[in-house]
């Protein structure tokens, strides 16, 4: 004998229950089987609407009515063809009038009390097994119905009634064995009180329906059909990535179940438990998927540490704390006694060594009721202010990762809060169970989704890491780094173990997100039809998806955008930025990014801020971290400056080779801003700065080469126009430079802990004499490289090497 049990998902639809008829027929034709029936998917909670509608006078109930009518009415239609369709809408339409009539009362007497719940509620799984099995008989199987109420008694708590063994197992054993039909169709859920009031035995019981039928015939095996391949690592609706377990034992199960893997319902494993048989959780529409099977002993000894994540939303945290409590017994037994008497569970305890507070999880619903419980239980120490009111904490919830095995392992706890912790999840309480089998953590309602992905790739796809990109300013440079990313992306998932992932992009129109991933293929057409693009937009955007490793990547040369950096850092959002901006702002300003980054453990990284994709930040802090100490740096860092006097002799015009520089992007969209210095300054900034030096942009002197009109101008059209007045001006520098056989290279230096930058005239046999096209050279002149200078040399502007330098920026954040 087997015991089969269909969920409410498994019997949402007339084309499922045609899955399930077929699943029964092959099933009975190897053995006898009791089959569960849940209600048709979503009757209950729609039961319940109605109820909640008619108690509070609206009128709608009748529309719920209404619905839930013509469903039924709609799968009788589909399912059962001929005479007997009428036959069996008429017997349904019965029933269903007893319904619409107990709605009708509720509706006048507007009060819904748990002994009406269960009536109300017995209609859902009354009507599905009537018409599931007609259904079967149609089709010519050898079905019979059983009312479950008839078997199964319990107490008289209502909607969540305590079963009487004694009693249920006779019944149940006299039934069958004066029964002989292939299959015994019973309602799950419900049940009567020894004199006969309807109760039922909690939502999501007619999983411990089939499991008291199971434990009572000793079944070989109860198998639970769902709507998912199995018990997953994690609730698949909100982890993607999340598998079915193939083997799980007892207390695994019931743990994973206790802490919300309500694909069995908690107290299920216990009658089955006693008898040891085994449980399989199937997939109704997929029943070829092994599914996971659920035994004492797990024999083939790859029992993995952890097993699975899972978590109970809508946890309320209650704290019990004063000085008044230290050392002083019978506090925790005045508390729970209190909490007992109102019948609240309690989900998770957790107390202080120091005995100065003891913390308890409940379910949110019932928060208010133990304040003015527990505060009435403590009323006289309160008041002598030997203990505090108790202070309740909503919007919360567990999260708990849990496996047979955790004990033998050491570092369990610490990887899952060194995870959480990276990833800015808030604990507010730790509970570890003695048995080890469970770890369990009380966080925010908002960050649950996060926290199990989160978990779930530590713990389960080590292998893999995925990064959430949000870019902003995808014009030049911008567009190359996605360009790369789409052309990378392979290489990096498979020899990296990286997922790289677009979710957000954004210009100055428009901007757009996807949390599976912008497809890189058609972004430019995405973005084009995203809304409107704003600042804060963009950030309430990524802030409210919450996603794990999140990177907000600063593609712009704008203020504005800079200056959220603290918001997004603070939000444990990392930052890259090409935007040299905020680097380069007051001292201030940049201590607070660093020390928001290190706080939140958000990575603030600016490679290309300096020599564009050259490492030389890079660099530097690796000389740093391991100890090193910068005496001096000389450096070459316009690319825009070096391109120019490159270009620039006495047969070219300075206007026009500037003009060239500006249109082969190597200039900032305002070119003043390269060749004022001013850009050059910054990096030299950044540079001391990295080098652990407290500096401003004003303390470093800038001696400028432009003509002093160039130096006035006020607009970039101006600018270019005294390019061209003062030719000889320019030809001048040349001119110099060119009779003392020089190079002029715009020169930056810092000398112990001073800085400046100036145009130069470099004698050949000079490192930078040579120094081509757009490239850059920076020499580090360090206590390990005190004569030879380290050097760094290569292209130091241009989209692609710059595009690069950000995606390097990238690989260093994923690989942290
Ligand atoms: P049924 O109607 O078949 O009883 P339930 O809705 O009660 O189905 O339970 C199945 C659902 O449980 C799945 O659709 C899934 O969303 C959810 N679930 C939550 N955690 C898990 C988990 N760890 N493994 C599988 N399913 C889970
Ligand atoms: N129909 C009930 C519920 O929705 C019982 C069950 O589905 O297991 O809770
Ligand atoms: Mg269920």
């Amino acid at each position: 004998m087997k015991v089969l049990k269909f969920g409410g998902t498994s019997v949402g639809s007339a084309k499922n229950i045609n899955k399930v008829i077929q699943i029964l027929k092959n099933s009975s034709q190897k053995s006898a089987i009791v089959v569960v029936v849940s209600a048709v998917g979503g009757i209950t909670d729609k039961l319940l609407t109605a109820a909640n509608q008619a108690v509070a006078k609206q009128s709608q109930y009748k529309e719920t009515f209404k619905i839930i009518k013509d469903q039924h009415l709609s799968i009788i239609s589909e399912l059962i063809s001929g005479d007997s369709q009428e036959l069996i809408k008429e017997v349904v339409c019965a029933k269903l009038t007893r319904l619409e009539q107990l709605l009708d009362g509720l509706y006048l007497i507007n009060e819904l009390s748990p002994k009406t719940t269960d009536k109300l509620l017995s209609y859902g799984e009354l009507l599905s097994s009537y018409i599931i099995s007609e259904s079967l008989k149609s089709k010519g199987l050898d079905a019979a119905l059983k009312n479950s109420q008839e078997l199964i008694v319990t107490d008289k708590v209502f909607t969540n009634a305590s079963v009487n063994f004694k009693i249920t197992n006779a019944n149940i054993n006299n039934y069958f064995s004066n029964n002989s039909v292939a299959i015994t169709l019973v309602p799950g859920f419900i049940s009567k009180s020894k004199d006969g009031e309807i109760t039922t035995l909690g939502r999501g019981g007619s999983d411990y329906t089939a499991a008291i039928m199971a434990a009572a015939l000793d079944a070989e095996e109860l198998q639970i059909w769902t709507d998912v391949s199995g018990m997953f690592t994690t609730n698949p609706k909100l982890v993607k990535q999340a598998q079915p377990i193939q083997k799980l034992t007892y207390q695994e199960a019931v743990e994973l179940s206790h802490f919300g893997a309500k694909v069995l319902y908690p107290p299920t494993v216990q009658p089955v438990l006693d008898k040891e048989i085994p449980i399989v959780i199937k997939n109704t529409m997929a029943p070829e998927d092994s599914g996971t099977s659920i035994t004492k002993h797990i024999s083939n000894g790859a029992n993995l540490a952890v097993k699975g994540i899972s978590n109970i939303s809508d946890i309320a945290l209650l704290t019990l704390q004063g000085n008044g409590m230290v050392g002083i017994p019978g506090f925790s037994k005045r508390l729970f006694e209190t909490l007992s008497q109102e019948k609240i569970n309690v989900i998770l305890i957790t107390q202080a060594s120091s005995e100065h507070s003891i913390c308890i999880g409940i379910a949110e619903k019932d928060a208010e009721a133990a304040k003015e419980a527990i505060d009435i239980t403590f009323e006289n120490e309160i008041s002598l202010h030997k203990i505090d009111p108790i202070l309740v904490e909503e919007d919360l919830a567990i999260i708990a990762i849990v496996g047979d095995n955790m004990k033998n392992h050491q570092g369990i706890s610490g990887k899952m809060f060194s995870a959480l912790g990276k990833n800015n999840v808030n604990i507010r309480a730790i509970a570890q169970g003695a048995s080890e089998r469970n770890i369990s953590a009380v966080i925010q309602k908002k960050d649950v989704k996060k926290a199990l992905n989160t978990l779930h790739e530590r713990f389960f796809e080590t292998k893999t890491k995925q990064l959430n990109l949000f870019i902003t300013g995808v014009g030049n440079v911008g567009e190359r780094l996605v360009e790369q990313i789409r052309q990378q992306k392979e290489y990096v998932s498979k020899n990296l173990k990286l997922n790289l992932r677009v979710i957000g992009l954004s210009n100055s129109r428009t901007m757009a997100f996807d949390v599976d991933g912008i497809p890189l293929e058609s972004w430019k057409e995405v973005l084009a039809n995203g809304e409107k693009a704003s600042l804060n937009g963009f950030l309430d955007g990524i802030k409210t998806l919450n996603l794990r490793n999140s990177v907000f990547v600063d593609v712009t040369a704008n203020q504005d955008v800079a200056n959220l950096y603290p918001e997004y850092l603070g939000q444990n959002i990392g930052v890259i930025a090409c935007n040299k901006i905020a680097c380069s702002s007051d001292y201030e300003n940049y201590r607070l990014l660093k020390h928001l980054s290190f706080n939140y453990n958000a990575p603030f990284l600016f490679e290309t801020n300096v020599g564009a994709g050259l490492p030389v930040i890079d660099t530097l802090n690796h000389l740093i971290t391991s100890g090193d100490k910068i005496s001096s740096i000389q450096a070459v860092l316009s690319g825009s400056l070096n391109f120019v006097f490159n270009n620039f002799n006495d047969k070219t015009r300075f206007y026009d080779v500037v003009k060239q520089a500006q249109k082969e992007g190597y200039t900032e969209p305002d070119p003043r801003i390269d060749l004022s210095g001013v850009d050059v300054a910054r990096k030299i900034l950044i540079l001391a700065r990295e080098s652990g030096t407290a500096m401003n942009l004003e303390d470093i002197q800038n001696t400028s080469f432009l003509s002093p009109s160039g130096l006035e101008s006020d607009s970039v059209d101006d600018f270019y126009e005294t390019l061209i007045a003062d030719e000889t001006h320019y030809q001048n520098l040349y001119a110099s430079a060119k009779a003392n056989n020089c190079q002029l290279k715009y020169v930056a230096e810092f000398n112990n802990g001073k800085a400046n930058v100036a145009l130069k005239e470099i004698p050949e046999g000079h490192p930078f004499y040579n120094l081509e096209g757009k490239d850059n050279i920076v020499m580090f002149y360090t206590e390990r490289y005190p004569e030879q200078p380290l050097i760094i040399k290569g292209a130091g502007a241009g989209a692609d090497v710059t595009a690069s330098g950000l995606f390097a920026d990238i690989i260093r954040i994923a690989n942290n």
